[in-house]
Order: C-alpha cells, then sequence, then structure tokens
C-alpha cells in the first residue's frame, strides 16, 4: 500500500490525511507538539461551514461552548485621526472559534478515518533521491515515504530544505510574514464599550497592524508588525493599550505568546515528485487579514481529491492539485497581496491621508481589500488625487495586484519545470518590496 507521511498536524494536512486515510492510502502525521497539546489558546475567524463541510457535519454540530459572535468593528487610523466603523447585522456577523477544539475536531476525524500519529517528533528535513522526495528526517530516525505533505508551517522545515533543484520557493522573504503577540488579559474594570473590536492600522506609526478587543470578561490583545517583536516592544505596546484602555487587566487569561502569520501570495510552485505543501508551509492565506483556516482547509480538500482520483504521486500529477489551487484562490490571494504591499510601502502619512480622504472606506476593510475594484476606485479618484503620490502608490499596488491574478489563474496546463520557472519569474516582477523599517 502507499505511504503519505504529513509533516505536521496543520489543518490542510489534518484534512488530505483523513480523506486519503478514508480512501485506502497508508497515512501517518508526524508532529512535533505533544498528544493533545495542538492549536494555540486562541480564537479565530474563519468560515464554519468550510470546516463543517471538511468535517462532513452539519454546522448546528459545532458546540455552542467553542464558538461566539465578535462585536463592532473600528479601524483606526495610524494617527488615530479617524475611525472607520462597521456595524455587522445578524447576517454578516464574524464568528470566531477557539482553535484548540477546531484541531481536535479535525485530529479525531483522521484518527477515525484510520491516519497513525506519531507525537513528539521533529521534522528536520526531507529525505530525497534525485529529484523526489522520498521521506522525512526526523529527530527519531528516518521515515520513508511516497508522498510527503507538507503541513508543517510557516517556517516549515521539509520545504526550506528541499535542494534548489526544485525550483521551490523557500523563505519568506522581508514583508512577506507578519510577526505577531497575542494574549487575552483580565478585565480590571467592568466596561463593555459600544464598538468593542478596535484595529489599529500602523498602530503606533510602525508598520504593522494591532487590535484590542473587549470580549466577555477578557480584553484579547494583538500587536503584529514586519519586524520580529522584542520583549520590550510589546511591554511598550501594551502599556499604550492600557492608558487608552483602563479597564485592561494584567493576568493573562489566554495566549500570551508570540506567532508568525504569512501575509503574502502562495508559492507559485507547491509539488514535486513525492511532495505537495499545503497550508501556511505553501503560504496560503488573505495577506490583509492574515487569514489561513479556510484556504488551507479547502486546499486539503483539493489535494486529496486529485490523488483519489489518480493515485500518482508524480509532480505531473500534482501539478493539477497545484493549477487548480491557483486558478480557485491562489489568484485572488495574490491580488489581494497588493493592496496589501501598497499599503505597508507608504508612510504611515500616506495611510493617514487614505482614511481621512475615504479612499479607505468600511467596505474595503470589511471584505479585506476584496471590494477595492477598479470601478470603485474612480469613486475615489477625485479624493486620491488631492495627494497624487499617496494615491497612485496605491493604485500601483491594485495594478501589480491584478496582473498577479491574471498570471496566477493562467498557470501551465502540464508540468514543465522550464515553463514554470518562466510563468513563476513574470509572477516576481509584479512584487511590491515592504521594509520592514
Ligand atoms: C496571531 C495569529 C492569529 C491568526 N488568526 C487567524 C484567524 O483569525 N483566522 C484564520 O483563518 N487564520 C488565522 N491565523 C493564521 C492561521 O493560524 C494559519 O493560516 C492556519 O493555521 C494554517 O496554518 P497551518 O495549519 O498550515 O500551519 P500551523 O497552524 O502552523 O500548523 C503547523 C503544525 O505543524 C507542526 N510543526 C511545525 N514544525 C514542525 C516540525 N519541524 N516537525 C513536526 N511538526 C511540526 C506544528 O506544531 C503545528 O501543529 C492566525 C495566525 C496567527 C499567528
Amino acid at each position: 500500500m502507499s505511504k503519505i507521511l504529513v509533516a505536521g498536524a496543520g489543518h490542510g494536512g489534518l484534512v488530505a490525511a483523513a480523506r486519503l486515510a478514508g480512501a485506502g492510502f497508508d497515512v501517518t502525521v508526524i508532529e512535533k507538539g505533544k498528544e493533545g497539546k495542538q492549536g494555540h489558546d486562541w480564537e479565530d475567524r474563519f468560515t464554519f461551514k468550510i470546516l463543517c463541510d471538511a468535517l462532513g457535519i452539519p454546522e448546528s454540530g459545532l458546540g455552542a461552548d467553542i464558538w461566539r459572535y465578535r462585536g463592532d468593528c473600528a479601524f483606526v487610523s495610524p494617527a488615530k485621526r479617524k475611525k472607520v466603523i462597521i456595524n455587522y447585522t445578524d447576517e454578516n456577523r464574524q464568528r470566531i472559534m477557539w482553535r484548540k477544539p477546531l484541531i481536535k475536531m479535525l485530529i479525531e476525524n483522521a484518527v477515525k478515518s484510520g491516519v497513525k500519529f506519531i507525537y513528539e517528533t521533529e521534522v528536520l528535513s526531507p529525505l530525497t533521491q534525485g529529484s523526489r522526495v522520498t521521506g522525512l528526517r526526523t529527530d527519531k530516525g528516518d521515515y520513508d515515504a511516497d508522498l510527503v505533505i507538507d503541513a508543517a508551517g510557516v517556517f516549515s522545515p521539509v520545504r526550506s530544505n528541499l535542494p534548489a533543484s526544485f525550483g521551490i520557493e523557500k523563505e519568506p522573504k522581508e514583508g512577506d510574514v507578519f510577526y505577531a503577540y497575542r494574549a487575552y488579559f483580565d478585565k480590571a474594570e467592568d466596561v463593555n464599550p459600544e464598538v468593542p473590536f478596535e484595529v489599529y492600522m500602523y498602530h503606533e506609526g510602525e508598520k504593522g497592524l494591532s487590535w484590542f478587543n473587549t470580549i466577555g470578561d477578557c480584553c484579547d490583545v494583538l500587536i503584529g508588525r514586519v519586524f520580529p517583536l522584542t520583549d520590550e516592544k510589546i511591554n511598550e505596546q501594551l502599556a499604550i493599550f492600557g492608558k487608552d484602555h483602563p479597564w485592561l487587566g494584567d493576568k493573562i487569561l489566554h495566549g500570551g505568546c508570540r506567532a508568525v502569520i504569512p501575509v503574502r501570495r502562495p508559492l507559485t510552485l507547491m509539488v514535486a515528485d513525492g511532495y505537495a505543501a499545503v497550508g501556511d508551509s505553501a503560504f496560503m492565506t488573505t495577506p490583509m487579514n492574515g487569514m489561513g483556516i479556510d484556504l488551507s482547509i479547502l486546499a486539503g480538500g483539493m489535494l486529496a481529491d486529485t490523488l483519489i482520483e489518480k493515485a500518482d504521486f508524480s509532480a505531473e500529477n500534482l501539478w493539477n492539485y497545484n493549477r487548480n489551487f491557483h486558478a480557485l484562490y491562489g489568484g485572488d490571494t495574490a491580488k489581494n497581496e497588493g493592496l496589501k504591499n501598497a499599503i505597508l510601502s507608504l508612510p504611515s502619512e500616506g495611510v493617514d491621508f487614505l482614511f481621512e480622504n475615504e479612499v479607505i472606506q468600511s467596505s474595503d476593510l470589511a471584505g479585506a481589500g476584496k471590494n477595492m475594484n477598479f470601478g470603485v476606485l474612480l469613486g475615489k479618484l477625485k479624493r486620491g488625487m488631492r495627494s497624487p503620490g499617496f494615491f497612485f502608490a496605491l493604485i500601483k499596488g491594485l495594478v501589480a495586484g491584478s496582473g498577479a491574478c491574471k498570471l496566477y489563474k493562467s498557470a501551465p496546463e502540464n508540468y514543465s519545470p522550464a515553463q514554470i520557472r518562466a510563468w513563476s519569474d513574470k509572477i516576481a516582477k509584479k512584487d511590491i518590496a515592504v521594509k520592514s523599517e
């Protein structure tokens, strides 16, 4: 029987594992954490239906104790002079779920489908022979496989240790990831603001985003920057939040750790003979908001579909998964990256200008920029031309994003390393550099 190894218990890897084991493949997940300890101690926004479809359960099957609604949201401009408020309706109010039960459900589903798990084992690198991945090297020994599914997250040692000849991008570059700190603090006073979820763009003039969400008995604080966060920076930002929000307590109830989010377009090439990346290891998030759970679960399903249709682990067959993902989702996230990078290439005064002149509006922010098309932009043109430099920087990002989107959606029909290289090079030219300083 064909042997499949999944590196890391990432969301997409768990979905693919369950489907493939259910279809008769011999699947093993190798996870570095202890059994029962997977998932961050915080809540995430994602599409519950996507999860439930992957688990084959109705949405009503999600226990009321593991999810809740998030309140109305205010996007705050860098100089804090302008707030863009989003009042959700009953239909579109954001729902958030604790990460630990989410991962637990995916693991239980995989176990039920026949997937084996090896915990407390760190994957160190892929094993390769010529152009093929043949297994995984771990701190407990080597494991052979016909296919390795890379679900080990943004800094996957599988992806980053592939030989250069595979043509797969190995490391994120400057501006491709957000360094985040997240913690839920207690409330020192029982304050419940009318708009409880505040998102700060370029908080304190620094490239990145922070939020302060007064929710239930907690203050959920996220500090995100394009540069790594030191303890000093985290404490400085918490002190600033504490000044503006005197109800911020000092006891950490959940989280309280750093983590990294990819906020870039996905890998152009994410497969090789015996190898497929899924989720954060292939940088599958929506860059403007860092949401990756939906895309990861969807990609896991697509990978499984490809292999169930044809049990062939060659790059030629896996390319169908790669290509289909880009046609359905990769293109749109590349477009979104153009907007995100354009905003991050501006000085904070530029972002203030876009907010204060309503070039960026609540509809753009509610849809993570997905509503920011050229038609909508025409209406903003007049206001934007009050500062052409900032406005055209934004337009440049949108044009680059649209170009990248078209390219992603027209990936080479068949697996041909030369054609894929030429196509990837064209996409790389659409990049807008983001400097962390
Ligand atoms: C602060 C923060 C907030 C976020 N909020 C949201 C949100 O609200 N909505 C949303 O959709 N997304 C959110 N994301 C992004 C989301 O976490 C990811 O996009 C999503 O989890 C997909 O990642 P993954 O499952 O591929 O990888 P991961 O979640 O990183 O999982 C990787 C797994 O591999 C294991 N692993 C790693 N290295 C090794 C190794 N060497 N050997 C063995 N095992 C290994 C890890 O222990 C882990 O279990 C957020 C991320 C952060 C950091």
